[in-house]
């Protein structure tokens, strides 16, 4: 009892010292931090995504089948310094089978101010940490003898580690991932309720796409996300519309998919949200992989793709579509990270002649 009564004024001189914070969402809290963060790789330019966040192919022994990467993988060399992309500190070291030898740090918005929202639904936070995975040493510490360790202390673009190729990985590469609230998974908190663990009760997947920290590139290294001229409207051989459309960097927050009809009402829609797994089967809740695939969704990318040739299709099923009347089209706005009044993209796609359906 002694020590709910505490708790409860230190919330209440926090709030008392504090203007009242007006809650902001992930999206907008990260914005305004980007200019501190850095990128984790000094050796490796921003183009180095060699598989993006997102829907992807995995490979298991031969076979191809959905997955959905929750992280960036940043290709360079053996022994290539990792620095933190920003202040905080050590949360753990360890070595899993998967990950390999991993670098996770613990960063703050505000400390002590939770108001940061993933979900509307779900209590707000003030923490955000960064996994880095696949490393083949740590850092020593700056100024003692020995290595880092948990709760040390990080400066933004400290080195705290070496590019590898630990645990389950094809190559060198870096395994960078972005987690909000919570370091633990929603599946480590499915298979550990508790009171085995309590490091996720918000029943969530706190993975959320990295390149939210990091600020847009210059105007001359970022290239618009190029849909027009990539569209294919004919109805491929099992019915569903493909969109191929081409981006220079992996940046999608979100894609809403709407039908409407000639004087432009609204027939139907359905949204997709990377970062908040909307649009994703409720089926697979364990891990949120599988897109809905009666609704519009993403293809996967294969493996290898760098971000110089970052390409994705859009698949509108046509089970999606039970009834489709001539000058019907489909409009799709894309909510990228970096969206601005001119890279807001909003494009239509339909033969107004058209009257596919089933
Ligand atoms: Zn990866």
């Amino acid at each position: 009892m002694m020590r709910d009564v505490s708790l409860l004024l230190s919330f209440v001189t926090i709030s008392g010292l504090l203007t009242v914070a007006e809650g902001r969402t992930y999206i907008e809290a990260f914005q305004e931090i980007q200019d501190q963060v850095v990128w984790p790789c000094p050796q490796s330019p921003r183009d180095s995504i060699a598989s993006a966040f997102g829907p992807r192919e995995k490979i298991t022994s031969g076979v191809i089948s959905d997955d959905f990467h929750r992280g960036l993988d940043i290709m360079g060399s053996l022994g290539d310094e990792i620095v933190a992309v920003y202040g905080g500190r050590v949360e753990k070291i360890h070595t899993y089978s998967g990950g390999g030898l991993t670098v996770i740090l613990r960063h703050w918005f505000t400390e002590g101010v939770k108001d940061v929202y993933l979900l509307p639904d779900k209590e707000p936070t003030d923490r955000w940490y960064t996994m880095n995975m696949h490393l083949d040493g740590i850092a020593m510490h700056p100024t003692e003898n020995r290595e880092l360790e948990q709760y040390d202390t990080i400066e933004a673009g400290q080195l705290i580690g070496y590019m590898g190729q630990s645990g389950t990985a094809s190559n060198v590469h870096l395994h960078h991932e972005l987690r909000i609230a919570t370091r633990c998974s929603l599946e480590w908190a499915l298979a550990n309720p508790p009171p085995a663990s309590t490091c996720n009760l918000h029943n969530f997947d706190p993975m959320i796409n990295p390149m939210l920290c990091y600020k847009h590139l210059t105007d001359s290294q970022y290239q618009k996300a190029d849909v027009s001229q990539k569209q294919e409207l004919s109805p491929q051989p099992d019915g569903d519309y493909v969109i191929a459309m081409h981006d220079n960097q992996p940046n999608f927050n979100s894609i809403l998919f709407e039908q409407i009809d000639a004087d432009g009402n609204l027939v139907q829609s359905h949204l997709l949200d990377l970062n908040r797994r909307y649009g994703y089967d409720a089926s697979s809740e364990a891990s949120h992989n599988m897109y809905e695939k009666t609704k519009p969704y993403l293809n996967s990318n294969s493996f290898g793709l760098s971000a110089t040739h970052w390409d994705i299709n859009f698949i509108i099923p046509c089970i999606w579509v039970p009834s489709k009347n001539v000058g019907d089209m489909f409009r799709i706005t894309i909510h990228s990270i970096w969206e601005t009044e001119e890279t807001k993209n909003e494009f239509l796609v339909g033969n107004s002649a058209d009257s596919w359906g089933v």
